[in-house]
């Protein structure tokens, strides 16, 4: 392929551990960001064999910071660069801690079939066996290329692609902490070579009834999470702060403690959309026939910080529990 015939990538810094770097190369913990993501595609001199890059840093914070208005602004920009038909996918680099939030938020609001892929890397740039400049080279190279498009918005680390809609952190320090729990990855990269072997069935990007357009705020979501004799208090704050939406961690199968089933009684009471997800860190909370009459919306598979970007999300079409609950069966 002539460079002429490359793909056009847009790649988009956020910041994160992949634009960190430590005081020492054995350094793996107390980093801070400190690059952009010019410097992260200089380090990569292999990417110009792959794709013609435009680079756009948006922001640059470790994600734990990353806001509703951050996503807003990080969709709108990205929204706007894929409708430009020179454009033919795009890479985001972003801190793992939350990557699976914004992840799942482009997912089902970008309005587009073009490859959009999120990359990261658990090493800061400084570390001995940095993953970040692999992550970053493969990440481009799904994004370059056809058989990416129309699979919803991809994670892509340590090799392995995965789903927005499946992928979750599940390690705090490792190489390979991110998994789809019970649906598998969706393919890999080896040598170079791509091999994708199954799509999400569930909806995303254009197939959402989602829209952001006169969106200025998200609606105000809190997670509540469930124990062992917990207490009503918790429940009593996010009423008091005015919140639209509170997702429970709950026990096993979406299991209430008597306080959380009173506290949610109340804050039902009050107008606010209830979802019941698990803390157990995989499975469905199966729909329960008293979830209607409680008030209350089952979480299918979601874990408590995805249903929470789905509860934001399905906020800004109705607040009737009906209607959300079929959010979170049909996304
Ligand atoms: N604290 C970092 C972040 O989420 C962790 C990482 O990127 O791996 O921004």
């Amino acid at each position: 392929m002539t460079r002429k015939q490359l793909p056009h990538i847009a790649l988009l810094g956020t910041g994160g551990t992949i634009a960190s770097t430590a005081g020492a190369a054995t350094a793996l913990a107390d980093y801070s960001v400190t690059e952009g993501i010019e410097a992260l595609l200089t380090a990569v001199p292999e990417i110009t064999t792959l794709a013609d890059i435009r680079c756009e840093q948006v922001f640059n914070v470790d994600s734990r910071c990353v806001t509703g208005k951050m996503l807003l602004k990080l969709a709108a920009r990205l929204d706007s660069l894929l409708a430009d038909p020179a454009v033919d996918g795009a890479v985001i680099t972003h801190g793992t801690d939350t990557l699976e939030e914004t992840a799942y938020f482009l997912n089902l609001t970008i309005k587009s079939g073009k490859p959009i892929v999120l990359t990261g890397a658990m090493r800061p740039g400084s570390a001995l066996s940095a993953d970040g400049p692999l992550n970053l080279y493969n990440a481009i190279l799904l994004a370059s290329r056809r058989e990416a498009w129309g699979r919803g918005v991809l994670v892509m680390l340590n090799d392995r692609v995965h789903a927005a809609r499946f992928v979750t952190k599940t390690n705090t320090t490792q190489v390979e902490t991110f998994q789809s729990s019970g649906q598998g990855s969706l393919g890999q990269i080896v040598n170079g070579r791509l091999h994708l072997y199954q799509k999400s069935e569930k909806l995303h990007t254009l197939d959402t009834q989602f829209s952001l357009a006169g969106v200025r705020k998200l609606p105000a979501v809190d997670i509540i999470y469930d124990h062992q004799d917990a207490g009503p208090h918790l429940y009593d704050a996010s009423i008091a702060s005015g919140v639209q939406g509170i997702v429970v961690a709950a026990c096993g199968n979406g299991s209430l403690s008597p306080q959380a089933e009173k506290g949610l009684k109340r804050a039902v009471k009050h107008g606010i959309a209830c979802v019941r997800c698990s803390r157990s860190g995989s499975g469905i909370v199966t729909a329960s026939p008293n979830d209607a009459r409680r008030g209350l919306i089952s979480g299918d598979s979601l874990n408590p910080q995805k249903a929470r970007i789905l509860l934001m999300l399905a906020l800004t079409l109705s607040r009737d529990r009906d209607t959300i609950q079929s959010c979170f069966d049909r996304y």
